[in-house]
């Protein structure tokens, strides 16, 4: 389904991804860990489009064809989903307003106004979240969980094909972090690809990850499976990460 070539990307003047190398395909769980830094929400938001990352080098697949000239629009039109690490706080529009109107501009789906709310509620008792969560601003005053548990939900709503999750355990406490998990958990089938970008082991437990990548540096320097994670949860990046005198060679 992905298929990440090589990927260079600068911000400003910087380069942030020195090389990235990937591929999801249909059904398929992957877990990217690693230091601050090490440009995991990069490659997240790269993938998506946002403008700030520029391509320098490589390219980006979505089945088979290159996204790299699509703006964030299309590409979240052609079933790429992204939650974001810090989600932003959006006053003055109400939650489900957003929501439905993302799931208008994305979809033919023309449930009705009732049947959208019944879905939503059904959705946000799961979750565990209030009945008025969706009365609120977006992201607006929310706590740590109830953002990352809006994430979900847009998830939901919207149905990508392929799912970034950038930190979404962060900031969850043990309750929320197996809603969350279940969450995901029932989403993901075989037509859909979730990439997890995460520092701890805990949600890989439900989620069994078929990879788990280690990123330092800007790009992938190891990959294993999901026992892999518990290895570096135990000992850490340290036997993973370059000196900081020493910068790993940038591809040819
Ligand atoms: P991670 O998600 O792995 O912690 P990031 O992708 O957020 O890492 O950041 C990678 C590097 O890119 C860091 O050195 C960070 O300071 C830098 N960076 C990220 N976003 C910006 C930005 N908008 N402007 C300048 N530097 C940035
Ligand atoms: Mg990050």
């Amino acid at each position: 389904m992905l298929i990440v070539k090589n990927l260079h990307t600068k911000i400003n003047s910087t380069e942030i991804l020195r090389g990235i190398n990937l591929e999801i395909k249909a059904g398929e769980i992957h877990a990217i860990m690693g230091p601050n830094g090490s440009g995991k929400s990069t490659l997240a938001k790269t993938i998506m489009g946002h403008h700030n990352f520029k391509v320098t080098k490589g390219n980006i697949f979505l089945n088979k064809k290159s996204i790299l000239n699509d703006k964030v629009c299309e590409r979240a039109g052609k079933g790429i989903f992204l939650a974001f690490q810090h989600p932003r706080e959006i006053s003055g529009i109400k939650f489900s307003t957003f929501l439905r109107t993302a799931q208008k501009a994305k979809s033919d789906k023309t449930s009705s106004v009732i049947d959208f709310n019944k879905e939503v509620k059904d959705k946000m008792k799961d979750l565990h979240l209030s009945p008025e969560f969706t009365d609120r601003a977006v992201n607006t005053g929310f706590s740590g969980g109830e953002k990352k548990k809006g994430e979900i939900l847009q998830m939901q709503i919207l149905e990508p094909k392929l799912v970034i999750l950038d930190e979404i355990d962060s900031g969850l406490d043990i309750d929320a972090l197996k809603q969350v998990a279940k969450a995901i958990k029932e989403y993901h089938n075989e037509n859909t690809a979730i990439l997890i970008i995460t520092h701890y082991q805990r949600i890989l437990e439900y989620l069994h990850p078929d990879y788990v990548h280690v990123m330092t540096n800007g790009k992938i320097i190891k990959s294993g499976n999901k026992d892999f994670a518990k290895e570096l949860e135990k000992n850490g990046y340290a036997n993973y990460v370059a000196p900081t005198s020493y910068k790993l060679p940038a591809t040819s």
